[in-house]
């Protein structure tokens, strides 16, 4: 294949940082960012950083009606030596193209995706915050925008990354946080679209998070779809419990989200001789487990809030608090590794980071 050049359209001003105690998750984006345009005669084309600026799509394209789309989510780091360093990138490209498999969007180039998502990052490095817990939140994104109402895949689509500065994601930091066991409603089957990551799991995902946060629960724990008996997964978070001394969490099968964080955690138990399972595992197992005292520890694991402790779970009007609602000594050991790792302030065993500026330069 013809190597892809990207065509560069810089700002001539440039809007004003918000200041470290502004910072929230999602709300700031920075001067810029990368378009890429699919057709079924060109392939993937037309590659372009642009400054950031709202879209013009016809009011039919098929994404507003049926949903079509798919989008990751990955940090931007600036190292203590002041390099600025990604996290397994090659991950969530990787993801993304099984995503994009799933929703019949075509395949996209990940080398070059990740070369245009670094070209991104390296101009806008003066955007990415310093703070500890900081960083810069990557969201690339596709959408279908043929403007056509049949039920079909598109044949047109958009790639777009734009780039947030965000903060710690909860403010407390890594602080216990409670979660509502889910019985009515549910997140995915397996044969559906759980494991791919695409808007429309948030969407079915909305009705359970505002139930929950009306009675004071930061997220909502999802049982399978079948028997509603099975753990699943957190809201944007994969999950982990320590039981009598072993971890465990759930299988993948086929409607959880495969994160990259857990992939990271399930590493990092096996490095330090932790024992850790993936297994099916029932609320009603780890009610038991509660109940006799041996639920150790249970956290939430992805790249918004890295891990997240959970120190009371409820279950049809039950509450477990677990580890006295304390952060546990896994949780902690497991955020200062994976935070030191990706800020460069402790030594990666499984060059998991990626340098951006060590790339070669590919634009015009
Ligand atoms: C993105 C996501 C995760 C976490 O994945 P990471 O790669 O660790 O960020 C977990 N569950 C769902 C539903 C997600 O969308």
């Amino acid at each position: 294949m013809e190597e892809q050049q990207i065509k560069w359209d810089l700002c001539a001003t440039k809007k004003d940082k918000p200041k470290t105690d502004e910072l929230v998750f999602g709300r700031f984006f920075t001067d810029h960012m990368f378009t890429m345009d699919y057709t079924v005669e060109q392939g993937w084309h037309d590659a372009q950083i642009t400054p950031y600026q709202p879209l013009s799509i016809d009011p039919s394209a098929m994404v507003f009606h049926y949903g079509q789309s798919v989008f990751e989510g990955m940090k931007a780091y600036v190292a203590v030596d002041d390099s600025v360093q990604l996290f397994r990138p090659e991950k969530n490209l990787q993801r993304l193209n099984r995503s994009n498999s799933r929703l019949c969007i075509p395949p996209i180039d990940e080398t070059f995706i990740l070369r245009a998502i670094m070209e991104l990052v390296d101009l806008e490095k003066d955007w990415i915050p310093r703070a500890d817990g900081t960083s810069l939140y990557i969201r690339p994104f596709i959408i279908s925008t043929e403007p056509y109402l049949g039920v079909a895949p598109s044949s047109h689509y958009k790639l777009i990354v734009i780039l947030s500065p965000v903060g710690a994601y909860y403010e407390e930091g890594i602080n216990p946080v409670k979660i509502a066991v889910e019985s009515q409603y549910v997140r995915a089957v397996t044969g559906g679209t759980g494991e791919a990551k695409t808007g429309g799991n948030y969407a079915s995902s909305l009705k359970a998070q505002e139930v929950g946060a009306d009675k004071g629960f930061s997220q909502v724990l999802w049982l399978d779809g079948v028997e509603r008996k099975y753990i699943e997964e957190v809201g944007s978070m994969n999950v982990f419990f320590k039981i009598n001394g072993e971890v465990v969490t759930p299988a993948l099968n086929g409607s959880i989200l495969e994160g990259v964080t857990r992939n990271s955690t399930l590493q990092l138990l096996k490095h330090w001789n932790i024992p850790v399972v993936e297994r099916r595992i029932s609320m009603e197992e780890l009610r038991q487990a509660h109940k006799d005292g041996l639920l150790e520890e249970a956290f939430g694991t992805g790249t918004a809030a890295v891990i997240s402790p959970i120190g009371q779970l409820t279950w049809n009007g039950e509450d477990m608090i677990i580890n006295n609602n304390k952060t546990g000594e896994i949780s902690r050991k497991l955020y200062d590794t994976m935070t030191g790792i990706q800020y460069g302030k402790i030594n990666d065993p499984f060059d998991w980071v990626v340098k951006v500026k060590e790339q070669t330069k590919i634009s015009q």
